[in-house]
């Protein structure tokens, strides 16, 4: 495989978030016995990025949580630009779903075979209804898990991929992308949004990423990820909630809805907010303001079955 300098950039935005994810995981923030299996790095973050992936980690939570319930796990989750993420390992129901499929560059899920390969532990998570698991050095099957090698920007791949993992269109299904568009060629970007809308019968996209990127704050934040080599192809649509939103539309989508971190993180329960508040003390509150107004979670629907999945009414 031939990768352009900023894809091994993006490449490289996995190992952060994986790390931090460790981080606020060993800190309390949410459990996960998996990520560390992942993830070498010791290394402390901030206590603002540390309440930052708990937001993030919880609203994606919430999101697949109401969609399990109301398929009763009759259903499929496909994460796109999966990274380390652990969700199909971690969370019980998620985890009983009829296929969980996972895609990244093929670099990334290299890594991520071989590290589920030589763990017996992550090995029996994948392998417990006594299926049997086949491997490439790129490509992982399970009975109801598969990890896959893929530009997503290559619509016939992906598409090929998806049959490997025998994925069933006309099955609810639920996609997950977190801070993962954003790299995307804002054309390839909406051709593969499009492509989901026209096969998929029933399904809810949920994307986590930046938004409002045209304040002082934002430009801070996207000069940060440029210094590091990151193309930032698809940052048009990071510019507001409405463009968030839109993007689906625009790409035959049903509908969507956005909200900010701010009103994410305070729909998570007050119990909830006030344990992991008390972990680690804030010097002062403004950044982490500053933080959740820039990032935000987007449904998207296809279809009536799920137009109701709003995360900030219980
Ligand atoms: N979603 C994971 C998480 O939240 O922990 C990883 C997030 S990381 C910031 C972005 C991920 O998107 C990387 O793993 C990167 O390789 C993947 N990615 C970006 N563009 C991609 C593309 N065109 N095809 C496949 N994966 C891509």
């Amino acid at each position: 495989h031939k990768f352009h300098p900023c894809d091994e950039a993006v490449i490289a935005t996995n190992d952060d978030a994986s790390d931090c994810k460790r981080c606020a995981v060993r800190l309390g923030y949410w459990k996960d016995d998996y990520i560390g299996y992942f993830v070498r790095n010791q290394e402390r973050k901030a206590p603002e990025i540390n309440r930052g992936y708990f937001a993030r980690v919880k609203g994606v939570e919430m999101c697949v949580d109401k969609f399990l319930k109301k398929t009763g796990g009759n259903c499929q989750i496909i994460n796109l630009g999966c990274g380390f993420d652990t969700l199909y390992f971690r969370q019980d129901t998620a985890h009983q779903v009829k296929n969980f499929i996972e895609l990244d560059f093929p670099t990334v899920t290299a890594r991520k075979c071989y590290t589920i390969k030589r763990n017996k532990a992550l090995l029996a998570r994948i392998n417990a209804e006594d299926g049997e698991v086949r491997l490439s050095p790129t490509d992982l099957h399970g009975p109801n898990y598969h990890l896959m090698g893929v530009d997503l920007r290559n619509l016939d791949e992906v598409d090929s991929k998806l049959a490997q993992a025998e994925v069933d269109y006309t099955l609810p299904t639920i996609f997950l992308a977190e801070c993962v568009l954003v790299y995307i060629e804002a054309q390839n970007c909406h051709n593969l949004l499009k492509w989901i809308a026209q096969k998929f019968k029933s399904a809810v996209f949920v994307n986590y990423e930046q938004v409002n990127m045209n304040d002082r704050f934002g430009e801070v934040m996207l000069n940060n990820l440029r210094s590091r080599g990151c193309s930032l192809a698809g940052v048009e649509s990071c510019l507001s909630l409405e463009t968030q939103t839109n993007r689906f539309k625009d790409c035959g989508w049903s509908g969507a809805r956005a909200w900010d971190m701010v009103q994410v993180y305070e729909s998570i329960s007050a119990a909830e907010r006030q344990r992991i508040e008390r972990l680690e003390m804030l010097d002062e509150g403004e950044l982490l303001l500053q933080l959740f107004q820039h990032y935000c979670l987007a449904v998207a629907w296809l279809g009536v079955d799920f137009q109701d999945l709003d995360i900030t009414c219980v």
